[in-house]
């Protein structure tokens, strides 16, 4: 009892449980194996006091260790105090935009879609020429461009790879193009940086039927199997005929809100089938080959996917904000 008493470090318990009370080797253990060489009239005796005396000690034990459990601050060697509770490390996780875009990409890869990525520092000819948009196109007004110099900028689409895409493979193609897009707008659903997933099909045969169905289905997997979807008749430069697509508003279920101005409709993204004119300039014929192509922002399809009404919020780097997701 008195090697107990003088105990003092948490480590120093473990020896002793293991030198009295220890299944191999332990003394009272080893004692408690020997009764059966004792006489039968002793037996009896001499098991009651050493269950007496094993019971004490696992008593006494069990006390000294809740005792040192409750000392704070005890100080193992070298300074350690290993009474400190750990410390915890955080896990880092990936950003709501990413996540999102990931899943995106999971959703048209299933269709068959190949994704493709491109640079973000691109030339005049891809971002604009090679997708119908010449230097004094009206179109150019829509994208606030970032030039490096006259030819070269930070790409506004990812559609430059549909281009780059188109030049070097041949039909059938199916890709999608995910990726930081800039263009110079910052207001509460516009940031300088965003992210994008393009994509584009070109085939024999295809036609908008074809664009509707798989569109409809990648929007019905996103949020939800019934969701109404409809085509609007747009304009871009490299897709006719041209579409915007609405999804029955996610917030108030097309009643009407202030998300989707009462319309109970929210604009999602742009699509059409690819102009002849941008067929031509890679190189297929649009007599034997057909195509379309579409556009999707990811922060807003993660805005409407969590709720969420300023798109600025996802580039504040607020952790308090971010860890949520
Ligand atoms: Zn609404």
């Amino acid at each position: 009892m008195e090697s107990l008493q003088r105990i003092s470090r948490a480590s120093e318990l473990e020896p002793f449980r293991v030198r009295f009370l220890g299944r191999r080797g332990g003394s009272l253990t080893g004692i408690m194996r020997r009764l059966s060489e004792v006489s039968k009239e002793d037996r009896p005796q001499l098991g009651q006091l050493a269950n007496a005396v094993k019971k004490e000690i696992t008593t006494l034990f069990e006390e000294k260790k809740k005792e040192l459990a409750r000392k704070p601050g005890i100080k193992a060697d070298k300074g350690l105090d290993l009474s400190l509770p750990g410390r915890r490390i955080p896990f880092g996780k990936l950003h709501p935009v990413t996540q999102v875009m990931e899943e995106m990409c999971a959703i048209f890869e299933g269709m068959g879609f190949a994704v493709a990525e491109g640079p973000d520092v691109e030339t005049d000819h891809y971002n604009f020429e090679a997708l119908n948009i010449p230097k004094h196109h009206p179109a150019r007004d829509m994208h606030d461009t970032f030039y490096v110099s006259d030819s070269i900028l930070l790409r506004t689409h990812t559609s430059p790879m549909q281009a780059r895409i188109m030049e070097t493979k041949e039909p059938p193609l199916r890709y999608i193009a995910p990726g930081k897009v800039y263009r110079c707008d910052s207001d509460i659903t516009h940031t300088p940086m965003f992210v994008q997933v393009e994509g584009f099909l070109v085939d024999r045969d295809v036609s908008f039927s074809d664009l509707k169905g798989v569109l409809t289905s990648f929007l019905q997997q996103m949020f939800s199997k019934d969701l109404a979807v409809r085509f609007r008749p747009s304009f871009f430069p490299f897709t006719e005929p041209s579409a915007e697509v609405d999804i029955a508003c996610v917030i108030c279920g097309g009643k009407g809100c202030r998300v989707c101005k009462r319309t109970g409709w929210i604009e999602i993204l742009g699509a059409g089938l690819i102009d002849p004119e941008v067929m031509k300039m890679v190189g297929f014929d649009p007599d034997e080959f057909s195509g379309f192509a579409f556009g999707l922002g990811v922060e807003r399809i993660a805005m409407l996917k969590y709720g969420i009404n300023d798109i600025r919020l996802y580039y504040e780097n607020d952790l308090r904000f971010l860890a949520q997701f």
